[in-house]
């Protein structure tokens, strides 16, 4: 049998068919429609999945072979398939599973893109084998996905593990969702940028500037962190408020629910051993039981397929 994984980003959607070793046998993609209304943007992926099945390729890649379908959304999904929000599709409330069932009929599941690549890691990425992950995506915004014995924790409502709206200091930084001081507003690659610019604009000689060509807004965190491997000293402050940012959410999310790994993906985690090593030594003064073994953090280690794999595997 073969499940079939769908990765609904705000550019693109990626189709994949995934066979029962996790591994993607076929794949495709298509451009995201916003342009056009719900119904015709799942008919697309319809059409898509149809033009993924070709026997001649592989004799698995049939209807009959499907076992299920997964699809992950940038934004918020219920267990019955509705999708609540997801602000840059312009989908709001829309019935995804009954929709994809009245096309194809196969056991359809849904959730947040986060609990997906989280899940997706779990049984085949950095945190395999292990019985309780967190998964951070450190991307403009943070998302985050909680599994526990294999299966995503999302909460009652289905709308938990929204890790990046905790509130990390009081009457901080304006966050889209009303409140303040949110930690998406202080350890999202977008947080990095409004951090250097703050900065900059005090030291104008700092490295940062002559790298952007004195355009403070093509700064992007990878600036911050080629600024900081070579040195410069307003890359280093803000590399270090980030990192005790970081370290002081990930040690909240260790003492209240002490899980067995944390993972960090996203643009940001691009950063690799220059972000892990710096994270790892700060964390532990956060947390609460230092006399025992601290949860490992890693960088993901799936790419963009943990999008179409995470999402096959979603029952
Ligand atoms: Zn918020």
């Amino acid at each position: 049998m073969i499940r079939i994984g769908i990765d609904i980003g705000g550019t693109g959607v990626q189709i994949g068919a995934v066979d029962e070793s996790n591994q993607i046998i076929a794949q495709s993609s298509i451009p995201t429609r916003t342009d056009l209304p719900f119904e015709a943007q799942v008919d697309q992926m319809v059409d898509c999945i149809h033009g993924l099945l070709n026997p001649d390729l592989n004799p698995a890649l049939t209807l009959d072979q499907v076992a299920s379908i997964g699809a992950g959304v940038p934004g918020l999904a219920t267990a019955d398939g509705i999708v609540i929000n997801c602000t840059n599709l312009g989908w709001h409330h829309v019935p995804l599973r009954d929709k994809f069932r009245s096309k194809i009929d196969k056991p359809f599941f849904v959730d947040n893109d986060a609990n997906v690549a989280a899940l997706a890691e779990s049984v085949a990425g950095v945190s395999a084998g292990t019985t309780s992950s967190v998964f951070v995506t450190l991307g403009t915004g943070i998302g985050s996905g909680i599994i526990i014995n294999g299966k995503i924790w999302n909460g009652f409502h289905g709308i938990g593990g929204e890790l990046g709206h905790m509130i990390l200091k009081s009457g901080g930084e304006p966050c889209s969702c009303g409140n303040r001081g949110c930690v998406e507003r202080y350890c999202s690659a977008t947080a990095i940028i409004r951090m250097a610019r703050e900065q900059v604009e005090m030291h104008p000689e700092s490295q940062i500037l002559s790298m952007v060509q004195g355009d403070a807004s093509k700064i992007n965190a990878k600036v911050i962190f080629d600024a900081k491997r070579s040195g410069d000293p307003v890359a280093e402050y803000v590399f270090r408020d980030y990192v005790t940012y970081l370290a002081q959410t990930l040690a909240s999310v260790t003492n209240f629910l002490d899980p067995e790994i944390i993972i960090l993906g996203g643009g940001v985690s691009k950063a690799g051993t220059l972000l892990l090593d710096a994270v790892r030594e700060e964390f532990p003064k956060y947390v609460l039981f230092k006399e025992l073994s601290m949860p490992r953090i890693e960088i993901a280690t799936l790419s963009s397929e943990a999008g179409i794999i995470g999402a096959a595997m979603l029952s």
